[in-house]
């Protein structure tokens, strides 16, 4: 893929040996909230997915990130569409769906036995007045009819056990369960088809930290035993470095940082991606001082112009505000490693001035 003359572009193309691995590629995702001024909300978002990979998508709220994934999932519903972009699958048997192309039956198969995916609220993903295991009967139903009402009732017990909750809960209701018990049992329908992709937007957010521990240990598992590649999307820097292979960054509807995560954990190029990084404390190393990132995103209905973290950057210069960055490769020594930022652009790097030395990120990264 190459960069596009404006605008943060797609990651760099994998090695042709790597791409067998590939379940979903994005590239160019484009989506508008309509309205007087239409918002637009993904602005020329792309990156793969590889079979078995957990890929975390980062931001501050209302960055795009779940507006992504609707798109992804084609689940966007008006004033929501998506303008421009493709979305290529290729599920376990080597088959390549595009995305684009299915229609309402192609979809409704696609979601749950290709794809699902897993919310924040697990209470509005269930239903409150139908037993657990009616509901998952229901997924078997509408997917796999072939099925018989013992084999059914077996893979449901077998599925809540397998993330931790007693078989004999198949009778009770969504009530009747602790906010991380339906949560796993969210987990456990969105894995009842084995999908090849699970999407977890936010999944444990609402949680205290020890059930969210112990869900995020669970998923870990069951990855490794199923072979399910994830999409984590969060708020939460800090909880995806630690759980995902590989970071997409995003601000104000694009991807501005695109890595690794050990990458970024040590060395992230972009000066919001630093700025996440000082955010939040670092439980294992030294002690530090926490900073917020000051000021608010830019408003997505007015034309943006040059860098859209221009107005919050303590780094801008003059280029800052009239070119828009493009996604330059950084490096390749763990893994693709792309970022947006003139600091990085042999075109645009500044000359070296008293103070900016040391806050001026090179090709080859620098320390947070
Ligand atoms: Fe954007 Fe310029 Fe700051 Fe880089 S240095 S993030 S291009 S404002």
């Amino acid at each position: 893929m190459t960069a596009p003359a404006t605008g943060p572009a797609a990651p760099a193309e994998p090695a042709a040996d790597s791409d067998r691995d590939l379940v979903l590629r994005a590239e160019d995702i484009h989506v508008e909230y309509d309205g007087e001024r239409p918002t637009r909300a993904v602005r020329g978002v792309s990156f793969e997915l590889r079979r078995g990979e957990v890929l975390g998508i980062a931001g501050e709220s209302g960055c795009g990130k779940s507006t992504l994934a609707y798109a992804v999932t084609r689940m966007l519903k008006a004033p929501a569409r998506m303008t421009r972009g493709s979305l290529g699958f290729r599920g376990r048997d080597g088959q390549e769906v595009d995305l684009l192309t299915l229609d309402d039956e192609g979809l409704r198969t696609f979601r749950w036995s290709s794809l699902s995916m897993v919310f924040q609220s697990a209470m509005n993903a269930l239903n409150p007045v139908t037993s657990i295991g009616r509901q998952f009967d229901d997924i078997f139903r509408a997917h796999r009819p072939e099925m018989e009402r013992g084999e059914r009732d077996k893979r449901t017990r077998a599925l809540l056990e397998m993330v931790g909750i007693d078989a004999d809960r198949v009778h009770g209701y969504p009530h009747e369960l602790s906010g991380g018990m339906r949560q796993r049992v969210v987990i456990a329908m969105a894995l009842a088809l084995e999908p090849d992709i699970v999407i977890m937007d936010e999944p444990t957010t609402a949680l205290d930290v020890v059930v969210q521990r112990e869900i995020l240990d669970e998923v870990e598992r069951l990855r490794e035993e199923l072979g399910f590649s994830v999409i984590f999307i969060t708020h939460d820097l800090g909880l995806l470095l630690e759980i995902s292979d590989r970071l997409a960054v995003m601000y104000a509807g694009e991807v501005i940082e695109y890595a690794p995560a050990e990458q970024l954990a040590t060395a992230a190029a972009h000066p919001y991606t630093q700025g996440l990084l000082r955010s939040f404390p670092d439980l294992t190393g030294e002690r530090r001082e926490l900073r917020g990132i000051p000021g608010s995103p830019p408003d997505l209905r007015n034309d943006l112009v040059g860098c859209a973290f221009v107005d919050r950057c303590e780094h801008a210069f003059a280029p800052c505000r009239t070119e828009t960055p493009r996604l330059l490769e950084l490096g390749r020594e763990i893994g693709p490693w792309t970022a947006a930022c003139h600091l990085n652009d042999p075109a645009h790097r500044p000359p070296d001035q008293p103070g900016q030395d040391e806050g001026t990120p090179s090709a080859e990264g620098r320390q947070p």
